[in-house]
């Protein structure tokens, strides 16, 4: 029996995990669960699987759970201590790290430092502290797995083989909902264009990064960190039908990919159980003859600049992705806002950077420190444009 804290219950990733616990009652069970705001969720997944402890996003929160759930005999608590407590549970196997944005590195540290294994959905985590956090995990000899459906294709394409054989990681790409937009009415497009995803439903500020590409972008970071391969040889193909996840080219020339139809129930029940495969006999399988084609087109970083903003952060180093990214996160709020158009993702990001000196990021509070000066500066950019 797996014990589990899923940090983020509520989201897109963290209710296709609570569905596989389900599916395998003997082989999970639930120890803390996290969420931020939405209460009446939370109290149907608590009375479901029985958790010891919930933490929710405010106090408020907090006290509609109790309210809400008065006969629950477990621990509630709220914030981020409430989060760090969910990580950090006696007797937890397995973090799903799901929450969005850096406001999941803390807790995720947290179990790491604890010697915790991680299942990490949580790509900003990596993004802001790559170096950190995987020293942690070295450090404590905590397993950080990866569920990012990319991330578990290189896992599974690099199994076995002899690092050094590599000659590069192949990330794909869907290209998202403006694959074929002209720059001039990317100008123009509205919200709800930009959260209508071809081929993946997912929570709106991953949906926003990946019509931008931004979403790439933080993958080839987290890749990174991941795998430990310099950027020169993390490369990006956009593949719209999202059936090839990743690809890994060897110094032969031979190409090892991982395919599968478009569900994230597969590369989260890969990290549930890893090194294990379940048996997920619920979804649909591939078929490829249905699909019968799949392309393969170079990414267009003129039109998407945030891919290649990102890759400059990677190259910069120390604080530039942790700017980059707290950059990234106020921007897509204000966009979803309605606050600024969608270019101005990019133009913002942009800007912060350009503005900042990076630092080696040694520790958590310049880690932080990087990532308060970016919000500012990007809420300065949002006001200026509003
Ligand atoms: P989501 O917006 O659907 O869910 C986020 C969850 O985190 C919710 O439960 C929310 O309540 C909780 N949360 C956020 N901030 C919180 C806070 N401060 N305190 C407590 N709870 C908080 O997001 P998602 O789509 O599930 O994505 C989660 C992470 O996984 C992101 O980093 C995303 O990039 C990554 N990811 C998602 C997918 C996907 O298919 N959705 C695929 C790959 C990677
Ligand atoms: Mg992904």
């Amino acid at each position: 029996m797996k014990r589990l804290s899923i940090l983020g219950s509520t989201g897109s990733i963290g209710v296709t995990t609570l569905d596989l616990v389900g599916r395998f009652p003997d082989r999970f069970a639930v120890v803390g669960l996290a969420a931020g705001s939405r209460v009446e969720r939370v109290i149907e997944q608590a009375r479901l699987f029985r958790p010891e402890l919930v933490a929710l996003g405010s106090e408020e929160a907090a006290r509609e759970f109790r309210q809400g759930f008065p006969g629950f005999r477990g621990e509630v608590l709220s914030g981020p201590e409430g989060l760090v407590a969910v990580a950090t549970a006696p007797g937890v196997d397995l973090v799903v790290s799901a929450l969005v944005g850096a406001a999941g590195l803390m807790p995720t540290l947290a179990a790491l430092q604890r010697g915790t294994a991680v299942a990490l959905a949580n790509k900003e985590v990596l993004v802001v502290g790559g170096d950190l956090v995987t020293r942690t995990a070295r450090a404590s000899n905590a397993p950080l797995i990866p569920l990012d459906s990319e991330h578990s294709a290189l896992l599974q394409a690099l199994d076995g083989q002899p690092r050094e054989a590599v000659r590069r990681l192949i990330l794909t790409a869907s290209g998202g909902p403006f694959l074929h937009t002209p720059k001039a009415e990317l100008a123009h497009v509205t919200v709800e264009q930009a959260l209508r995803h071809p081929t993946w439903k997912m929570g709106s500020k991953i949906t926003v990064d990946s019509a931008t590409l931004m979403n790439k972008g933080l993958e080839v970071i987290e890749a990174h960190w991941l795998f430990g391969f310099p950027p020169g040889q993390i490369d990006v193909v956009v593949h719209p039908q999202s059936i090839v996840h990743s690809l890994v080219e060897y110094v032969d020339g031979s190409v090892l990919a991982q395919l599968a139809v478009p569900d994230m129930a597969i590369p989260i029940a890969f990290a549930l159980s890893y090194p294990e495969r379940l048996s997920l006999d619920h979804l649909p399988r591939l078929r490829l003859e249905e699909v019968g084609r799949l392309e393969f087109l170079t990414p267009d970083v003129e039109r998407f600049p945030c891919l290649g903003l990102a890759y400059e952060s990677l190259r910069l180093g120390g604080t530039a992705p942790a700017v980059l990214n707290a950059a990234n996160e106020e921007l897509v709020s204000a966009f979803l806002a309605g606050q600024i158009p969608f270019l101005a993702i990019p133009a913002g990001i942009e800007r912060v950077l350009a503005r900042h000196s990076p630092q080696l990021a040694s520790s958590l509070e310049v880690l932080l420190a990087a990532d308060h000066w970016a919000r500012e500066e990007a809420r300065n950019f949002v006001h200026v444009r509003a």
